[in-house]
């Protein structure tokens, strides 16, 4: 047969494209050679729906330890009873965690979305918002970060089912002890969805969630650094439930391939060199918060304790919106996310913030020097911005050739 050169020169473009420009979106990584070989291997051609031991079909023996494997090693890394590794993605984990524990109509709490929730967490055009009866608390005016006090009162008035903690765009350390302490004085169950923050748990930098909660759900792509998928972690009386829920309740097959894949992520966020790593994630956020601080950023919350940070781009330009400034630092090979920022006066598609994470860059090895230099640049085009257009197209073209520069010494895969 004709080999796909037509598809494989796109796959190419995308190499070229992450080798060469800079990845600032905070749910992104580079998976190792070793987790993309899992991902490529001949498990993508086995059908194991079940679990091991219990398979519909047959020919799983080698599957079974591919998945018993997967399962200890997630287990040991964070400390739990159960996992289930088989969620296609952190959405699917979620949905299954519900599915195991609500019905339709309860009440459940989660953070709100334009102050950092995940869609999943009761948005009216998700499912969850469809299912059930969210009730969203959010951040202090003051401080911006989650407040505990009116997230109690609201367990106290609306008195859920399940408190679901975890957040996509906030960027401070979620302390769980608190959420159980609330969640227990109104016999709620506790969910923590620690997509974002997976890899800094494993790596030892932020407080473990496992012990305090019923259920922790995860994506293993994000900072965990493994390939695109969920994982379930709860106590062992959830177990049935949780298994039940993910097969048969909501798919069908196994992806073995990812599912090795992610053995594989758990087994290097073990090593010594991933908690380096994720020390190294957050002291790069630090350090890029006080470089923009410096260019006039105001960032939300005063700055970060975790992988990522969102800039207020108001403080620097009050017209500038976050959607023409995600469009501009992408023409200059700077890649990012538009956000909205706590409070926002403009919609989830325009936003008046940006959303900046350090995991990707830090996995390619940059450390606090090239993190200044990475501030200035993005100061550089988002000044240019609003101004002749003309202008802005140079600076972008000239920022361009810096970032090529700046990557040539950190090629994730060279
Ligand atoms: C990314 C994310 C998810 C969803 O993960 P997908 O793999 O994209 O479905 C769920 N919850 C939170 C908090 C996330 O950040």
């Amino acid at each position: 047969m004709e080999a796909d050169r037509e598809l494989f020169s796109i796959i190419d473009a995308e190499q070229e494209r992450q080798n060469t420009t800079l990845q600032l979106i905070a749910s992104e990584n580079f998976a190792s050679r070793a987790v993309m070989a899992a991902t490529g291997s001949v498990l993508t051609n086995k059908y194991s729906e079940g679990y091991p031991g219990k398979r519909y079909y047959g020919g799983n023996r080698v599957v079974d330890q591919v998945e018993d494997l997967a399962r200890r090693r997630a287990c040991e890394l964070f400390g739990a009873e159960h996992a289930n590794v088989q969620p296609h993605s952190g959405a699917m984990a979620n949905l299954a965690a519900y599915l195991a524990v609500l019905q339709p109509g309860d009440t459940v709490l989660g953070m709100r979305l334009d102050q950092g929730g995940h869609l999943t967490h009761g948005s009216p055009v998700n499912v969850s918002g469809r299912l059930y009866n969210f009730v969203s608390y959010g951040v202090s005016e003051s401080d911006e970060r989650i407040d505990f006090g009116a997230l109690a009162e609201l367990a106290e008035r609306h008195r859920p089912k399940l408190i679901v903690a975890g957040a996509t765009a906030y960027p401070r350390v979620i302390e769980p002890e608190p959420l159980r302490r609330i969640a227990d004085s109104v016999g709620a169950l506790l969910m923590f969805d620690a997509a974002h923050i997976a890899g800094l748990v494993a790596g030892g930098v932020h407080p473990n969630p496992v012990p305090y909660s019923d259920i922790v759900t995860l994506t293993t792509h994000k900072t965990l650094r493994g390939p695109r998928g969920g994982c379930i972690l709860c106590r062992a009386g959830l177990a049935a439930a949780i298994d039940k829920t993910v097969f048969p309740g909501l798919q069908g097959g196994p992806l073995d391939h990812v599912i090795a894949a992610k053995a594989v992520a758990f087994f290097e966020a073990s090593q010594p060199e991933f908690a380096e790593y994720a020390r190294q994630v957050v002291r790069n956020s630090q350090a890029l918060a006080e470089a923009l601080a410096a260019e006039g950023f105001r960032l939300v919350s005063g700055g970060t304790d975790n992988h990522l940070l969102l800039v207020d781009l108001r403080s620097f330009n009050p017209d500038l919106t976050g959607k023409a400034a995600q469009e501009a630092l992408d023409q200059a090979g700077i890649t990012l996310n538009k956000n909205q920022i706590p409070g926002d006066p403009r919609s989830p598609f325009v936003t008046s913030g940006l959303r900046i994470g350090t995991p990707a860059v830090t996995t390619a090895g940059m450390k606090e020097p090239e993190m200044v230099v990475v501030a200035q640049l993005v100061r550089r085009v988002l000044a240019a911005v609003g101004g002749d257009p003309q202008e802005l197209d140079e600076e972008c073209k000239a920022v361009r050739e810096e970032v090529a520069t700046l990557c040539s010494k950190f090629t994730p895969y060279p």
